[in-house]
């Protein structure tokens, strides 16, 4: 994220400059340090869904799929959608698979905000958000989420809301805190949806990566929100299949047209042999969807005792594969975009600072993301690392 003026781009996408991911795992790859930035898996994920791309390439799905992506992932969609959080959805007219969520959060604020529109996002906000309401020539609106347990102020979601409000992008589990939101929380939104006819996006990537017993609902779930809503997420975070970037929409059918319309000249369809792969993903047994979150909540504590002990001050996240700290118990300027250019020089570890997630910069000056979606070893190796800081 640069703020200086980039030749030849246009005004709508100065300011974003490279991704904070790109920068940071480039240096990561420069410094042969462990990458704990980019939010990716080190280990592969199911068997069954590695075969079944195999399979697929192997018998010749390796042309464009239909538009709307192929019918035995969209059917393994609407199954996966009932079977978890309740919700029926057509896999002929309700369902659109994408290049991953980020198309479909491209594709729905294309094709369903016109300029002059305003989007009411979370802060701190997942830097794509960010530049595709920009693309739309729409305006973000933020409402921020703060530590220690990034509560949903409500009163500021009301507050935000103005007669160009369009729609609500509302992320749960929430990268980067990692914060789930409550139902209390969630029925207030939709509350607010509904009194004044918003649309609702919701990206709802690590739908699978929630611990302590906690559950996510998704938000098109309460009572009045289906006919609002576009849930969109992905098999990347559940599949370990970060690369393959299969992702989906589903919404009632003349949402999905909305967003449709958009997507088709961005990518037209990607990701082939990959659809039925994720497909036969979406159709594994509960236990694995549990082993997966349970796996993850040992990771997330060995991840937040070490840097606990590493001096850091820890918000422990109750979903996602991230953990955000507060750095000023280790550097009392705060300053967590030096920080984290710095950290590979300094003990070997890459971290994300979260500043670039945020439009109101000392809201998340102080504060850096780490991933823990990486073997046991390589935790505490970084952790090991990250404990000489403040020798
Ligand atoms: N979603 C991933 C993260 O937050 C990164 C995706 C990307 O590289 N754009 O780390």
């Amino acid at each position: 994220m640069g703020s200086s003026r980039v030749p030849f781009l246009t005004a709508k996408l100065q300011g974003f400059g490279t991704t904070i991911f790109a920068e940071m795992s480039a240096l990561a790859i420069r410094t042969g340090a462990v990458n704990l930035g980019q939010g990716f898996p080190d280990t592969d994920g199911p068997t069954e869904v590695l075969e079944a791309a195999k399979t697929a390439i192997d018998t010749g799905f390796n042309q464009y799929p239909p538009g709307p992506g192929m019918p035995v992932l969209r059917q393994a969609i609407a199954e996966h959608q009932l079977r978890f959080w309740g919700l029926a959805y057509d896999p002929d007219t309700e369902i659109l698979v994408t290049t991953g969520c980020t198309e479909a959060i491209a594709a729905v604020l294309l094709g369903l905000c016109d300029t002059g529109d305003e989007v009411l996002v979370l802060e701190p906000t997942y830097d794509s958000y960010q530049a595709c309401i920009s693309l739309a020539g729409a305006t973000p609106k933020f409402v921020t989420l703060r530590p220690p347990a990034y509560e949903l102020d409500l009163d500021a979601v009301r507050a935000a809301i103005t007669p160009k409000t369009r729609l609500m992008l509302i992320n749960s589990p929430h990268n980067p805190t990692g914060k789930v939101l409550t139902t209390t929380e969630l029925q207030g939104l939709a509350d607010l949806a509904i009194e004044h006819d918003l649309l609702v996006a919701t990206d709802e990537v690590y739908e699978h990566l929630v611990f302590d017993g906690l559950e996510h609902v998704s938000l098109a779930s309460m009572p009045g929100m289906r006919e609002r809503t576009l849930v969109m997420s992905s098999g990347g975070k559940s599949f370990n299949t970060t690369g393959w970037k299969v992702g989906w929409i589903c919404a009632p059918a003349p949402l999905v047209t909305a967003a449709r319309t958009a997507k088709q000249f961005l990518t037209y369809v990607s990701s082939g042999p990959f659809q039925p792969a994720i497909a036969a993903g979406l159709r594994l047994p509960d236990e694995y969807f549990e082993e997966l979150a349970a796996d993850l909540q040992i990771k997330r504590d060995r991840i937040c005792a070490g840097l606990t002990e590493a001096g850091f001050a820890v918000y422990r996240p109750s979903g996602t594969y991230f953990v955000t700290v507060d750095i000023r118990p280790i550097r009392p300027d705060g300053d967590g975009l030096a920080f984290c250019r710095e950290l590979p020089e300094r003990c070997g570890v890459v971290g994300i600072p979260n500043v670039v997630f945020y439009e109101n910069k000392a809201e998340g000056r102080h504060m850096v993301r780490f991933a823990f979606c990486k073997r046991h070893e390589v935790i505490d190796d970084a952790v090991a690392r990250l404990k000489g800081l403040s020798r």
